[in-house]
């Protein structure tokens, strides 16, 4: 701040002023976080430049800052698309996505298996306030064809590895059925991250992640993304600045940071995971095991083929003792934390029937396969030893010790 030299500035002047650095000339070679809610403009003319779009120019944090902007670029080159946009939750982006794809009298098809917190947003929000859902077997794409064609919907929505069964999305075929009805088809990809598939890649329109899962990967981001073409992009820009849900700044530069070891995070996950279900699908404690590592899971060769680099750190497993089984078992847990998340570093479980399925009827969740014994674990990049071990204590916990 300009003051004549030895003059002792004012206080109240000076605590808001004093001490404004100009960026460095040289870049710095890890993004510094710009937490800053206002911009300046030099004068009206750069005022109305910036504001008519004409020159490039930042306006207002909530209309989106560099770290925002530097992920969701990073997100938009993995994924193939033209751009991306941060939200400040997944269902922030499934939500815009959602909404800028339906109009008003509208309907989706999504499929059953859909994530918990979808489902209480389409029940809640969406079906009977203007907008029908229905709901069908992703997994069988005659029956995704007759729904289309009964259903006209605007928007398919589909999961890639669904939650927790790990059943795989036959991405290609879904995504032409939907062109071919006029439907936009939207896939939340979290459960794989851009490591391990490319939606866009086979025709999806929309690509969506929440980003606190495996793009974050340290358990510390709350945060969404969706990838797509630009006039898409803008729209669903224009919904989350209205409602004030774009991506903060901290959790777009935390987000990035764990990006950059995303790839190699996911082949630990998926070789980790790999190795958890064939030592459960052995164990007498375990009544089936859900991974499609395993040659009995229904997905076996359509993972082989759209996921060469592996299916990410998620398995399932129904314990042969049931609903009784899974408290002594978690008790036994020593490692391993019960957690709502899922994509973290560290190893953890949960209990879908509670937590993520909680919304869903118990009818609903049992015909989904998600059962009273049903565990979900999201295997993590420790030593696969040690994750063994860890189970092992709890099955000893359940009554059935490795010699049962
Ligand atoms: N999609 C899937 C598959 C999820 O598992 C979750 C959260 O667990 C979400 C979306 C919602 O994301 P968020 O919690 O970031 O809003």
């Amino acid at each position: 701040m300009a003051r004549a030299e030895g003059s002792p500035a004012d206080p109240a002047t000076a605590a808001v002023h004093a001490g404004r650095i100009a960026l460095p000339q040289n870049p710095a070679s890890s993004p510094p976080i710009f937490q800053a809610s206002s911009y300046e403009f030099s004068d009206l003319e750069d005022v109305e430049a910036i504001y008519a779009g004409e020159r490039p120019g930042r306006i207002y944090g909530r209309y989106g800052g560099p770290n925002g902007t530097q992920l969701e670029d990073a997100i938009a080159e993995l994924e193939g698309a033209e751009a991306a946009c941060g939200a400040a939750a997944g269902m922030s982006a499934i939500d815009a996505a959602l909404r800028t794809s339906v109009p008003a009298g509208g309907s989706i098809l999504a499929t059953r298996e859909v994530y918990g917190g979808t489902y209480a947003l389409l029940e809640n929000d969406y079906q009977n306030s203007g907008v029908r859902v229905v709901y069908v077997d992703q997994s069988k794409p005659s029956a995704v064809e007759a729904a289309l064609i009964r259903e006209r919907p605007s928007v398919l929505y589909l999961e890639a590895l669904t939650n927790p069964l790990v059943h795989v999305a036959d991405l290609e075929t879904l995504a032409a059925l939907g062109r071919s009805h006029g439907a936009t088809t939207i896939v939340d990809a979290t459960f794989a991250s851009p490591a391990l598939v490319r939606p866009l890649a086979f025709g999806v329109d929309l690509v969506l992640h929440s980003v606190g899962k495996y793009i974050g990967g340290h358990g510390d981001v709350g945060a969404g993304i969706v990838a797509g073409s630009r006039a898409r992009i803008d729209a669903i820009r224009g919904y989350l600045v209205r409602r004030g849900a774009t991506i903060p700044h901290f959790e777009a530069w935390l987000a990035l940071r764990g990006l950059r070891t995303l790839a190699l995070r996911m082949e630990r996950h998926s070789a980790n995971a790999r190795a958890v279900a064939a030592f459960l699908a052995r164990h007498p404690a375990v009544a089936v095991v859900h991974h499609p590592s395993l040659p009995a899971h229904p997905d076996f060769s359509l993972a082989h083929r759209l996921y060469p680099r592996g299916t990410g750190g998620i398995v399932a497993f129904d314990l042969a003792g049931g609903a009784a089984a899974v408290d002594p078992f978690l008790r036994g847990l020593d490692m391993i934390a019960i957690v709502h998340s899922l994509g973290e570093v560290a190893t953890t479980i949960a209990y879908p029937a509670v937590s993520s399925h909680r919304p869903l009827p118990a009818e609903v969740r049992e015909a989904l396969g998600v059962g009273p014994g049903t565990l979900r674990i999201s295997v993590g990049i420790e030593s696969p030893d040690d994750i063994i071990a860890d189970l092992e204590r709890g099955f000893a916990g359940s009554g059935y010790g490795a010699r049962a």
